[in-house]
Formats: structure tokens, sequence, C-alpha cells
């Protein structure tokens, strides 16, 4: 028989321990929310996971507000390790070319953000961050706990769970979906998931030993390995020490593990002389997908169940990451009570483009890895050797954008948010590579240093802020129309001509998770109305 679990009525119920799930824990938990986290393993990370490796610029950030970003940076990837890419026909191949990429020692922060990109595999990331999110002491963690149903009512939503000790219900007043992309929340709750499927792949996670011993190349991040077919295979060093993840690219039947020679693919990529043991065995579907809509109800899609990318680009986790902190800030003010339906309307509005935006960018990435294909790439002739030197140079200038996003990492905006005050000025180009700082609404607000490591991003993260840059007008209207509404935000004052320039208007509110809302010269006329708008009342 199902028993009512009553005794801990959860806030917030999250269906799904992966990175996201346990990311929203950790937001609502630094917002002082208490929640309730159900995965259906048994642990966190059990198995050597073929996925994620890479941290943006903008996900760091986001876990500097958290706390993490010095854990992740000491998480045990080695820091000198380059991020080369090197162009191959195959490990004992010939040599097509190599995109040089900085290590995590070599590479500068960039100027126009607080925290470098890391390299952080998620076998190492995932535990670290559930560890993180269950220090808090606000999140109940359930492991080995399925979720097997839901409805939803005015008041609040009953789920249904199965634990290790039979199926009890549960009652929370919202629930979040991190159940990745095959998510069951989403197929319950009717919500449609279109895309474009591209591929099987089939990962093969891989030890091999000092690799850089059996070729001439030095260590690199990734070799593409690429054929008369073009790119047949992908080896993507993962712990930075001996465990690669060989992915074999571009089959449209579904690759069966039983009748694939799995000796012979890795040894068409290094070669017969390279020892190898093979760790695991993943087969998965490489497809650009994404739900029609995030929320329905008090229900909310999160991570991979909301959006589902080729990993060309890297920007799965990371759009996971910013999914988790809009959500975070967003249930905070609606449970602290100062936040509207609104706002509930806002997350979908605000991250479902920047999903969009994202993985389409991935997927073009993608058709530039497999449109490359040469008969002669692999014969030692004039001919093999110019069509090596037209297919690097081809692949190298249309995947700068998957080397170098850093427009797609920082540069996402919310626009057309309905809890977002244009301020007239027009959109900015949206380039995948290049990032230029705005403080134009809807954006990510500028960093800079306002003095020796402590970033103007270090006083967002709580309540609203209101920047005052020297000289500007009053804004304490403003802070008194939030204290009447029961809103957070506090005033700040920048004295730096430099990064008032950068803000370009006198007065900026900036909301919880460190997006502009608002930017003018003057409050306006009716600042409760602005708090209104920002709080989706
Ligand atoms: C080869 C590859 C390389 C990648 N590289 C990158 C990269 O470099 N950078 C990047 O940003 N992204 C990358 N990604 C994408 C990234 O791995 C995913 O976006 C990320 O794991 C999504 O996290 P999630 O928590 O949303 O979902 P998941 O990691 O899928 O976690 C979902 C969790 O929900 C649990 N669950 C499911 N159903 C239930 C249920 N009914 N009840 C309870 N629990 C349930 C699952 O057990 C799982 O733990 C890569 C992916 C692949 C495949």
């Amino acid at each position: 028989m199902t028993k009512i679990d009553s005794s801990v009525p959860a806030p917030v119920l999250i269906i799904g321990g992966g990175p996201v799930g346990f990311a929203v824990a950790l937001d609502l938990a630094r917002r002082g929310q208490r929640s309730v986290l159900v995965e259906r393993e048994a642990g966190t990370a059990l198995e050597l996971l073929a996925k994620a490796g890479t941290l943006n610029e903008r996900t760091m950030e986001i876990a500097r507000s958290w706390g993490i970003a010095d854990r992740i940076a000491n998480c045990g990837f080695p820091s000198d390790y380059p991020r080369d890419n090197v162009f191959c026909t195959a490990i004992n191949g010939f040599f097509m070319g190599r995109d040089p990429l900085h290590s995590a020692d070599d590479r500068p922060v960039p100027p126009y953000a607080a925290e470098k990109l890391r390299k952080c595999p998620q076998h190492l990331f995932d535990p670290l961050i559930a560890q993180a999110a269950m220090e808090t002491g606000l999140v109940d963690v359930r492991y080995s706990t399925t979720y097997n149903r839901l409805e939803q009512d005015a008041e609040g939503v009953t789920v249904w769970l199965e634990g290790p000790s039979g199926e009890y219900a549960l009652r929370a007043a919202y629930v979040v979906a991190c159940d990745g992309g095959a998510s069951q929340v989403r197929q319950d709750l009717g919500i449609s998931w279109e895309g474009v499927k591209l591929d099987n792949s089939l990962s093969l996670m891989l030890r091999i030993p000092e690799l850089w011993n059996y070729h001439p190349w030095g260590k690199a991040e990734r070799f593409l390995c690429i054929g008369p077919q073009g790119t047949y295979a992908n080896l993507t060093m993962v712990d930075g020490t001996d465990i690669y993840r060989l992915t074999l690219v571009g089959s449209q039947e579904r690759l069966d593990v039983d009748m694939i020679d799995i000796r012979a693919q890795v040894q068409k990529a290094l070669g017969p002389d390279v020892p190898f043991e093979v760790l695991r065995i993943v087969p998965w579907w490489r497809a650009q997908m994404l739900a029609g809509q995030y929320r329905v109800g008090r229900v909310l899609l999160c991570g991979d169940s909301a959006h589902t990318t080729s990993p060309t680009g890297g920007h799965g986790l990371n759009t996971g990451i910013g999914d988790a902190q809009d959500i975070g800030w967003i249930l905070d003010a609606v449970l602290s009570g100062w936040g509207g339906e609104t706002l509930l309307d806002a997350y979908g509005a605000e991250r479902r483009p920047v999903a969009y935006r994202n993985t389409s960018g991935s997927t073009k990435n993608y058709r530039a890895w497999i449109d490359q294909s040469r008969d002669k790439v692999c014969e030692d002739s004039p001919e093999g050797a110019a069509q090596r030197k037209a297919v690097f140079e081809g692949m190298s200038a249309s995947l700068t954008q998957e080397w170098h996003s850093h427009g797609v990492g920082l540069g996402y905006r919310y626009e057309g948010s309905p809890v977002i005050v244009p301020d007239g000025t027009p959109e900015p180009a949206d380039d995948p590579t290049l990032y230029v700082q705005t403080a134009r609404p809807g954006h990510r607000a500028p960093h800079a240093w306002i003095r020796n490591g402590f970033s103007t991003l270090d006083l967002f993260g709580r309540g609203f802020v209101l920047l005052r840059f020297r000289g500007g007008p009053d804004g304490s209207a403003l802070a008194r129309a939030a204290a009447e509404r029961h809103v957070p935000l506090t005033v700040e004052t920048i004295d730096d001509p430099v990064i008032a320039a950068l803000y370009e208007q006198p007065l900026v509110l900036v909301r919880p998770d460190g997006m502009v809302a608002w930017r003018g010269a003057a409050l306006p006329e009716d600042p409760g109305k602005l708090i209104d708008t920002v709080r989706g009342a």
C-alpha cells in the first residue's frame, strides 16, 4: 500500500540526481530553500561517465557564486594538460594539422569574465556538486528512489516514488524534473519533444597508458580521426592521465555492441601497437531535441529533460547549469512569497530560446565534423597530402566556434522575457566566438574587478542589487518600494569611472541570478511598478 510521506513536506522535489539536479538543489540551498532530491541509482557517478568534461566561463562564474569554483579548479584534472586538437587519419597514420589551445595554467582569465574555463570530467564533477549540495544540510537526498508518477492540484504536487522499502507518495509545492533526456516526467506531462536525430554514436571508455609515447604529436585533448568517409572517430582525453573516450561517429543504424568488433574499431583509430583496456562501452543517440514547453503548472523541466544536444561544442551540461541558476532564484522568490506567477512563466521564456541557440550551434559544429570526406586522404601521394591540408584547413576554420565559444557561454540574452524591462537599445549581434560585455537589460551583468580578486559579479547572487554609479541619482525610492513588497534589494555605489562606462547608465538593477533587469538615467516615476514587473507580480 502506498504511504503518504507528509512528515517532511518538501518545498521543492527534484527528480533526478545528475549534475543538473544537484545544481538546482545547491542553488536553492544557497538561497536558504530546502529540497528533496530523488535519484534512481544507488549513488552518484557509480560508473565511469562518458560525458561532459568542459565547464565554460559562465558555468565557472555560477560555480563561484556557489562557492565551489576552487574545488572544481582542483578537481584532479592536471592544470598543465593542453587542450589542443590534433587532426589525423589515425594515431599511427598521417598528421593533418593542429589547433593549439592552452592548458588551464597557460590560459588567462579572459578580461570579460571572473573565471576561466575548466576541465572537470563528470565522474569528478558530479560527486563534487552532489557533495557541495549535501554539505548545505538543506537537501534530503534519497538514492535508489525512482519517480513513478505525479498528480498536481492548485496547492501542490503529489509524487509517487519507489524507494528501497516500497512505494510512497510525497507532497511538494514544486517539482523540478532533472531526469535526463529520456525524462519520464516530461512524457507524463504530455510535453512535446521535437528536433533532429543526428546519428547513433558509441563511446568506448579506454585506459591507454602514456599514449603520447606512441605518436610524435605530444599531448592533446582531442584527436579527430578522419578517413575517406569523413570523421570516423574522436579520441578525447578524459582525466588528463590515461583515461580516454573514443567515440565512433556517424552511424544511421543503431550500433549493435554485440555485432561490432570493438578491438578492430579501436585499432583502426590507434593502430595495432598501442596497448589499451576497454573500461566501458556506452551506445548513445546524438540528437538536438527541445521540449515544447518548460513548465506545466507546478512542474518545471531543467537540464537534459528539456533539451539535448550533440556534444560538439560542450554546451549540454553548461546549458543545464544555466537553467538551474535561473530556476533557483525564481523558485526561491515564489516560495518566499515575493515572486509572482509570471516569474514561473519567465523561466521557459528565458531559457528555452537559449537552449535552441546553443543546441543549434552544436549541430552546426557536428556537420562540420562529418562533411569532410575526401577519397585520397589516407594516400601517401601529393594528392593525398593536398587533401589532408585542405581537410584540416576547412575543418579548423569551421570549428573555430567549437573551440572558441565565449560568445555562446557568456553572450546569451533573455530577449522578450516578461520580467525584464527593455531600454530601447538594439539587440547586439550574437556571435558564438566573440563576446562583448553589455549591461543592456536581459544580458549577464558585466564583470569588472572592483578590487584585487573581487568582481562586480561577487556583488550579485542573493537579492536584487541596484548599482548606483557615483554622481548617479538617488536609488532609495526603489529600495523602499522593494522593502514594501518584501523583495530583497540592496543598493551598491560604485566609484570607478571605468566600471561606470561599462554599465553605461548611472542606475542598473541586477537580478539575483546576475542578469540585468533594468537600467536608466533616473528611476521611473513609479518605482513600485518596476519592482512589480521584475518580481513577476
Ligand atoms: C559524449 C558526451 C560528451 C559530452 N560533453 C559535454 C561537455 O563537454 N560539456 C557539456 O556541457 N555537456 C556535455 N555533454 C552533455 C552532458 O553530459 C549532459 O548535458 C548532462 O549530463 C545533463 O545533466 P542532467 O543532470 O540534466 O541529466 P543526466 O546527467 O542524464 O541525469 C539525469 C539523472 O536522472 C536520473 N533519473 C532518470 N529517470 C529517473 C527516475 N524516473 N527517477 C529517479 N531518477 C531518475 C538518472 O539516473 C540520472 O542520474 C556531453 C554528453 C555526451 C553524451
